[in-house]
């Protein structure tokens, strides 16, 4: 059985999911927030096999954990779209904007492409392309859940910022409409902050969601 475990870390409350699978232990783990050792812990505690970390993508709140986790496992394979790289380069910038210590930036090794699926034993998790809040955003899509994890490109009831460098309010909508809107409104969302929520419940009261769709008829 698919269990998903959320994790509320750092001064931006950001969301930080571990999911796995009952029988064969194998864990993945979405964004980094500061000091994860609860995270290190339920692992622990779990006997789960960590086998991939996935960035959503890399605000500061996002990856402010990234060092703690490489700590304990120095080769685990960490993912994230190219374009965030931008978002990384910028990691003093950020530190600096929000008055938080410069974090270690993230050691990734691979590049996710639209589309792409990462295959475990019992369940999959699809790359959907989501910029605009950022402009590597990614959401992960586990049709066994079925489940969706967004970062920040949706929330219950709200949309991602799209006032930072590189942010796009036109490329965020369009990401919403053709990437998670498009999936099964039993969909379980899980965003970087606040409340999860179902692509049902967002379609129908979303109200960024809904000007944008009146906007195109
Ligand atoms: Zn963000
Ligand atoms: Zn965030």
């Amino acid at each position: 059985m698919l269990k998903v475990k959320s994790f509320t870390l750092g001064a931006f409350q950001v969301h930080n999911y571990l999911l796995y699978d009952t029988d064969t232990r194998e864990a993945v783990l979405i964004d980094t927030g500061k000091d994860p050792e609860p995270i290190l812990q339920a692992i622990a505690t779990e006997s789960l096999d960590l086998k991939l970390l996935l960035y959503t993508h890399t605000h500061i709140d996002h990856v402010e954990g990234h060092g703690t986790i490489r700590q304990a496992y120095p080769d685990l394979p960490a993912w994230m779209h190219p374009e965030e790289q931008f978002w990384v380069e910028a990691l003093p910038m950020q530190a600096q904007m929000f008055q938080m210590p410069i974090p270690e930036p993230p050691v990734i090794t691979g590049f996710v492409t639209p589309g792409q699926i990462f295959t475990l034993n019992h369940f999959t998790l699809e790359v959907r392309f989501c910029p605009g809040h950022t402009p590597g955003g990614i959401s992960y899509y586990v049709k066994e859940g079925p489940f969706l994890f967004t970062g920040d490109t949706i929330f219950a009831g709200s949309i991602g910022r799209t006032d930072f460098p590189k942010g796009d309010f036109q490329e965020l909508m369009d990401s919403i409409e053709t990437q998670i809107l498009t999936l099964p409104d039993e969909t379980i969302v899980y965003p970087g902050h606040g409340p999860s929520t179902t692509i049902g419940q967002e379609r129908m009261t979303n109200p960024f969601v809904l000007d944008y769709l009146a906007s195109l008829k």
